[in-house]
């Protein structure tokens, strides 16, 4: 039969009922007591109502209430609408009104978001407060021992599991439908593409829970950590000198990290190869992770990032570099097993272009959603004939190798040139004075657009915007180079640290006005 989520949590607890499962500063759980807390709260939360199908919206960072409330959901068939905390008022109301959440489990500063929002009497709020603990807390729930969670029959293959909202990166987030089956197959896709090749130990491994839980990513890594009985460690924020202290403490062997984190450790002064010599197999993926980047980590510390491909609507990976075999830095290494993945070109034809070509990327596998919560339109545009279309343009190499040029969106049009800026920031990113980058066009009466770069430069280091430009100027030919340059103290940034060049994009349309 196929398995739910739950079933993950289930099968874990029973064979390794001690192993310790999470590890949240001070508080952790063996995956007996995380299963035991989890089907207290389902008891709870069921018999005050909650059953299939209802969406339950979890506002929370990583934290151990998350992941017993996360498997105490799927255990009810309910589906996990996901909430960034740091959501304001008006991006919940957008949420809550679009996923028709009747539930909301949150720490108790939110009350007061929620009922700017308009929503307070549409919502049944528990709160995940671990100290102070009131009646409707998820804790005085879980200390209700008088009755049993019910069993629920949840047919993998077509009951939510979680409903996504996407990272917004290039406009309004959109839920995904993700069932039972797409995470688990992703889960199971993961592991026989890594664990085994890496001859990793279930159980045994320690995995570093950095990315958000609320975000696709750290959700389904989440779940991989506990089929494969491993200890997920966590901490709320991403603080670069705690996350540092924790690896010095519990010594993960897993990271899935974003390239923002993997930048915060390289540009962290005193971190050693000593220190991350824990490390059997980092990840990467959410964002084009700088090539530079890839090179440094190995020379500094030692380590290969393997960079894979992923997204919301995919549960979330689709490519991967091999962990063993050959690694191609830049790429995002070959379809997950079971995974189809072509370029077709971008009219949005289904024709698979040779390899060499650049197109947008389409994938068909298990792991691919079932579709936009109530929005047949996008829905419609996004799957056809099974195929998902990515809205990412990339090309593949006479090897099977995928390369993400870049988004569909984020194209710039210069006197009738594409230009791709992830070309113009991996050579960007070359300058030894140069943290971080963003390319992005500006609106240009005679060409159309004008390529910008907004740099944040290393501390203590000085370069002047003509030297950028000259070292661009070496590099590339003379479309691309960047018309104006920038320098910041720090880049916009999703809630997973993906650099907003949207925002950049639009605080400069706002200044033309
Ligand atoms: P929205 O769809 O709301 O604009 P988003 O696309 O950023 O937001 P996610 O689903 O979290 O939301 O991210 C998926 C996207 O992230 C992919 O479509 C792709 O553009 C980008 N991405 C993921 N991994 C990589 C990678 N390794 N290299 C380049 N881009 C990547
Ligand atoms: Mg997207």
């Amino acid at each position: 039969p196929l398995l739910s989520l739950y079933d993950l949590l289930e099968r874990s607890a029973q064979n390794y009922p001690n192993r310790k499962a999470v590890i949240d500063g001070d508080l952790e759980l063996t995956y007996s007591e995380l299963k035991k807390a989890s089907d207290r709260l389902a008891a709870s939360l069921y018999l005050r109502g909650v059953g299939k199908g209802e969406r339950i919206a979890l506002m929370l960072p990583n934290c151990v209430e998350y992941i017993i409330s996360y498997y105490a959901i799927l255990r009810l068939g309910g589906a996990v609408v996901q909430v960034n905390p740091v959501y304001q008022s008006s991006e919940l109301e957008y949420i809550l009104q679009d996923s028709e959440a009747t539930w909301m489990i949150g720490h108790d500063h939110q009350i007061e978001k929620i009922e700017k929002s308009g929503f307070a009497d549409k919502l049944t709020f528990v709160s995940a407060n671990r100290k102070n603990v009131s009646k409707e807390n998820i804790y005085s729930w879980i200390a209700e021992k008088n009755h049993e969670p019910p069993t629920i029959d949840i047919n993998p293959k077509e009951d939510l599991a979680v409903l996504q909202y996407t990272g917004g990166t290039t406009g309004r987030s959109k839920g995904v439908m993700l069932t039972h089956f797409n995470l688990v197959s992703n889960v199971v896709q993961d592991f026989t593409f890594t664990v085994n090749a890496l001859n990793l130990q279930t159980p045994g491994e320690r995995m570093l829970g950095l990315t958000p839980l609320f975000h696709v990513f750290g959700n389904a890594r989440l779940n991989s950590a506990v089929f494969a009985a491993s200890t997920y460690i966590t901490i709320e924020k991403f603080e670069i000198n705690k996350v540092v202290d924790l690896i010095r403490k519990h010594r993960p062997t897993i990271f899935p990290g974003v390239p923002t984190m993997y930048i915060a450790l390289l540009n962290h002064p005193d971190l050693t190869a000593k220190d991350l010599k824990c490390f059997k197999y980092c990840s990467c993926g959410s964002a084009p992770l700088p090539i530079e980047v890839i090179y440094k980590f190995e020379q500094n510390f030692g380590i290969q990032i393997s960079e894979g491909f992923g997204m919301s609507e995919t549960a979330p990976t689709t490519h991967r570099n091999p962990v063993v075999g050959q690694r191609k830095p830049g790429s995002i290494g070959i379809p997950y097993p079971n995974t189809d993945a072509k370029i077709v070109d971008l009219e949005g034809g289904s024709e698979e272009l040779p390899p060499g070509h650049t197109g947008e990327l389409i994938i068909k596998g298990p792991q691919v959603m079932k579709g936009y919560w109530n929005n047949q339109e996008e829905t419609n545009a996004a799957l056809r004939d099974g195929w998902l279309y990515t809205g990412d343009i990339a090309t593949m190499d006479e090897e099977g190798y995928f390369f993400i040029v870049g988004r569909k969106k984020d194209l710039i049009i210069a006197s009738g040139f594409n230009i791709y800026p992830i070309e113009i920031e991996n050579v960007i990113y070359q300058h030894p004075a140069v943290a971080e980058v963003c390319v992005f066009g500006i609106p240009d009466p005679y060409r159309g657009e004008t390529v910008k770069a907004t740099i944040v430069l290393k501390k203590g280091m000085y370069v002047t915007e003509e030297h950028i430009i000259e070292w661009c100027n070496e590099r590339f030919a003379k479309y691309k180079v960047p018309r104006l340059i920038e320098f910041r103290e720090q880049l916009p940034k999703t809630m997973v640290g993906k650099i907003l060049r949207r925002k950049l994009q639009e605080e400069e349309v706002e200044k033309l006005k």
